[in-house]
């Protein structure tokens, strides 16, 4: 590998941040280090850039969140994710900005204040990844790693113009990553091409003795994945998107099913009955979970301390002043959600709703190789629009929380722009663990230039 290659390159990229640090992009940057650290090894990643988010741990570096609680926390150890980055001679060269503890849809949920897009400085990046997005983007790095929920990979990749992909559940391990809500979080890769994401995502795919709850799957090789095999039949819900999606996004749909009928494939409706519940079960369920998950920053153990006279009052204004007002929601709504009393109404009912969202997406992949949808209803919107509105705000997660629940893998690509400028993204989702079928799809569409 050229080594003088990529130290020309890591200093461009630097200035280029410096230039618009307004953006609001990076918590924290590791140019030389990551630039050492890269030059050890030598892999698929050998040359590359990468920006990571900051909920995933790099051993004797602050890892934030970005919260306040978090403020003055060193990660004693590395995630498995930045270690195969590594190990694959890919240079981490910053943390990435992002909503406070991943819950967000905007990344204006931080205390180092909203990530500002690229295309639009006064319009927000998508969240919760919107810094990995950003990077991207605005060429500060070559690829980006951030985390998906319940979209916020997906989502921030449309709003920005790149490729985001949320892997199937379980195929990347989440050991080192900061758990929001542990049955959904998933780690992804962000780029602006398939090629990049593919590599990106080869190496940080398989199984990991230190997360019980990554898979034990083969991952596909880059040459599967480049060249994978061709679906024949692609569903699209239609009776989902009858309601509130911007036309222009629509329009792009348009495009490539019309691509994909020439190319010879079929288009069919499909039905998936239990999407319209996805919100609502997708909000009871994560927030339970991160009301258990985040119980542990009391003060004590992590960070942020409030000085206090006794014990109970140090819990409480540690968290009180430490947490930002959505993680508050969050807890509060998740802490009322697992009550004696409302257990059952509310978290076990979600848990069988999310069983039959399951199902409706493994009867569909009976019949169908992929499924179409827009990644969000609109393009992105203006920082302050929707912040004082929550129940507004998760409405930008309508159709990619389906997908979270169920647990499948699905990409966002970038298909146009709307009449502002605008990025719209485009939802291509697989069946489980075949993420090969997806990537080759996708780099076929890129190839024939559609967008
Ligand atoms: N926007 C969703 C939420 O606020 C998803 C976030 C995520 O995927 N981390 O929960």
């Amino acid at each position: 590998m050229d080594i003088n290659r990529l130290h020309t390159k890591i200093q461009e990229q630097g200035r280029l941040a410096d230039r618009l640090d307004d953006l609001n992009i990076f918590v924290r940057t590791r140019r030389e280090q990551g630039e050492k650290e890269a030059l050890l090894n030598s892999g698929l990643l050998s040359g590359n850039t990468i920006a990571v988010k900051d909920n995933i741990a790099i051993k004797d570096e602050p890892l934030t969140c970005a919260s306040k609680i978090l403020m003055g926390y060193t990660s004693p150890f590395t995630a498995t994710v930045v270690e195969r980055i590594i190990a694959a001679g890919g240079a981490i060269i910053g943390q990435t900005n992002q909503d406070e503890f991943a819950m967000g849809s905007s990344s204006e949920n931080s205390i180092y204040g909203p990530v500002r897009n690229p295309n639009d400085p006064e319009r927000v990046t998508g969240g919760s990844s919107g810094g990995s997005a950003a990077a991207v983007a605005a060429g500060l790095a070559d690829l980006a790693v951030g985390s998906d929920t319940g979209g916020s990979v997906r989502q921030p990749a449309a709003f920005c113009g790149v490729y985001g992909l949320k892997p199937t559940y379980g195929r990347v391990s989440r050991y080192g990553l900061v758990a929001f809500a542990s049955s959904f979080d998933q780690i992804g890769p962000l780029a602006n091409s398939v090629d990049d994401l593919i590599r990106l995502f080869v190496t940080i795919a398989g199984h990991d003795d230190k997360d019980s709850t990554s898979a034990d799957t083969p991952v596909p090789t880059l040459e599967e994945c480049l060249d994978g095999p061709v679906p024949k039949k692609i569903g699209i819900p239609r009776s989902l998107l009858k309601k509130g999606v911007a036309k222009e996004i629509l329009v792009q749909l348009e495009v490539l099913e019309n691509f994909c009928r020439k190319s010879g494939m079929d288009i069919v409706e499909i039905s998936l009955p239990h999407a319209p519940y996805a919100i609502a079960t997708y909000y009871i369920l994560a927030t339970a979970e991160a009301s258990s998950n985040l119980a542990r920053f009391d003060g004590i153990r992590y960070g942020y301390r409030h000085p206090s006279e006794n014990l109970s009052d140090l819990y409480e204004l540690s968290r009180a002043t430490g947490f930002g007002p959505e993680v508050k929601r969050r807890i509060m709504l998740g802490t009322y959600i697992l009550s004696a009393g409302y257990y059952d109404a509310y978290y076990t009912k979600a848990q069988k709703v999310r069983t039959l969202i399951k199902q409706d997406f493994i009867d569909v992949f009976r019949e169908v190789d992929l499924i179409f949808l827009p990644t969000a209803p609109t393009t992105a919107f203006k920082i302050g629009a929707l912040i004082n509105n929550p129940l507004e705000m998760y409405l930008a997660d309508i159709f990619t929380v389906p997908i979270s629940l169920a647990g499948v893998p699905a990409i966002s690509i970038p298909a146009g722009k709307d009449r502002n400028g605008l990025p719209i993204g485009l939802q291509i989702v697989g069946d489980y663990f075949r993420e090969e079928t997806i990537l080759s799809f996708c780099r076929k569409v890129e190839q024939a230039n559609l967008f």
